[in-house]
Parts: structure tokens; C-alpha cells; sequence
């Protein structure tokens, strides 16, 4: 895998930003694999698809590229609100693939791999909408917060310039398939325990250490009366899904991180 991001192709393109794109897809043409599947390389999508950019000939999943120049921070910009929520809700959402780069040297810094069931709504931030000066005045776009994604969904394939071996690229990506639960709100409760448990220090802990963000959780989900079952509910799901292992006397440990 060579960092390098190849110019001779934006010199062409008037626009920077469209120079960008062409520069990042062809690197991800020539570099990447299927994370899914370890499938050799990922092919483009002939056509302007509105929906995804490129897509494995092997298992079929379907990516989405974006890219950004400096520092990965803790929010990728993204495009129109509403058609990213509706997205998100449907089946037919791909994989999220993002990519950092350094503008002097146009070299990737960091390219990681968001598997699309990570995806719940609370990790969309509504941006304000344009102003009435705007070409396209009213137009709201969406942010998407990358610190509410659980670790598990973070997959890096460079990670600042460190390059992951593709076998644990691959098992990662495979292990976090455990967590894929179609139906929106209970994908909702499970992402939230496990970011619960992801930020607990230690590799075990205890149902009260949990239980401590009963209150940041029934503000999350008003309309749940009982949060502590539904917390144990969750646990069991992490536990049955092998994240988790209960050790007995309200004892749990992490498994897989
Ligand atoms: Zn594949």
C-alpha cells in the first residue's frame, strides 16, 4: 500500500476540490480491498451512482468515499440531512469509507472503514441552513459525529500513516458484523450500551459502574420507564454476541475491544 496520492491527475481539474476526489478514488481503486470480504481490489461504479462509489465483484457490499484534508477530528461533513437519515433507516446504505490526507504532501494519513450498522441517527448532526445569500439558500447538510460511532465501528486501514495488516482489518470487520441489527431503535439501545461500556477504564467492571448512566441514557430514550432492565437486556445481547463475558457476581469483562 503506498500513501501517496498521485497529482499528475488534478492537474486538469479547475476545481481543487473535484481534483481531490479524482486523486482519492483512483487511490482507493489501486490500493484498497474489500474490508468485508479480503477480496483483492474494489471496483468504481461506471456511472455518477448517487448512492455508493464503489463496490466488491465478490460479496456484493457497496462503499461510500469521502475525504478530508488535515486532521481526522471528531466530525466528517457530510451531505444533505435529510437524505442521510433516510438513508441511514433504509438497507441499502453502504459502508462509509473515509480518508484523511496531508495537503503538502498528499499523503494519507488516516482511511478507515465505517460498516453502514453503526449508522443510528443520533451520529447525524443537523448543520444550520444555508444562508438566504447561498446559491442554494434553505439547503441543510448533516455532520457525521465520529466519536458517537462505538470503537467497534472505527475499522482503520491506515491509522496516522500505520498501515493495519489486512487479516485484522478483515476479522474486525467481521467480528463487528455481530453487532448488525436491522430494526432502528433496538440498533439504537445496543450502540449506546456498548459506548457505555467501551468508556469504562477497565477490561471488567461491574453492573453498578453501568448503571451510573442511567440518567444520560433515559434522557437519550425518554420513553423507556425501566432503563436498568433494558440495560441488563443489552448486556446480555453484547454478551450472547461475544463482546462482553459475565464472570459472575455481577462481575462482566470485555471481550473483544
Ligand atoms: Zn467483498
Amino acid at each position: 500500500m503506498n500513501l501517496k496520492l498521485d497529482i499528475s491527475l488534478a492537474e486538469s481539474y479547475k476545481s481543487a476540490s473535484q481534483g481531490i476526489r479524482v486523486m482519492t478514488e483512483k487511490w482507493t481503486a489501486e490500493n484498497m480491498y474489500c474490508p468485508r470480504c479480503g477480496e483483492v481490489s474494489l471496483q468504481r461504479f461506471t456511472n455518477n451512482m448517487p448512492v455508493a462509489d464503489f463496490y466488491c465483484s465478490n460479496c456484493k457490499n457497496e462503499y461510500e468515499l469521502k475525504s478530508k484534508k488535515g486532521k481526522l477530528g471528531d466530525k466528517i461533513v457530510d451531505g444533505a440531512y435529510d437524505a442521510m437519515v433516510e438513508r441511514i433507516t433504509s438497507d441499502t446504505n453502504p459502508d462509509f469509507m473515509f480518508l484523511t490526507y496531508e495537503k503538502e504532501r498528499l499523503e494519507i494519513t488516516n482511511f478507515l472503514v465505517i460498516p453502514k450498522y453503526f449508522f443510528i441517527p443520533q451520529m447525524i448532526e443537523k448543520r444550520n441552513p444555508l444562508s438566504e445569500k447561498a446559491r442554494r439558500a434553505g439547503w441543510v447538510g448533516c455532520n457525521i459525529l465520529l466519536n458517537n460511532i462505538p470503537q467497534q465501528g472505527r475499522i482503520y486501514i491506515v491509522k496516522n500513516k500505520a498501515i493495519s495488516p489486512k487479516k485484522e482489518v478483515v476479522s474486525k470487520l467481521n467480528l463487528s458484523k455481530q453487532l448488525e441489527i436491522g430494526k432502528l431503535s433496538a440498533r439504537g439501545w445496543l450502540m449506546d450500551v456498548l459506548h457505555c461500556v467501551n468508556s469504562l477504564p477497565g477490561k471488567e467492571f461491574t453492573i453498578q459502574e453501568i448503571y451510573k448512566f442511567e440518567n444520560i441514557l433515559s434522557q437519550k430514550h425518554p420513553e423507556n420507564k425501566n432503563i436498568r432492565a433494558k440495560i441488563r437486556q443489552q448486556l446480555q445481547i453484547l454478551r450472547d454476541k461475544g463482546f462482553i463475558a459475565f464472570t459472575g457476581r455481577g462481575l462482566y469483562q470485555k471481550i473483544a475491544e
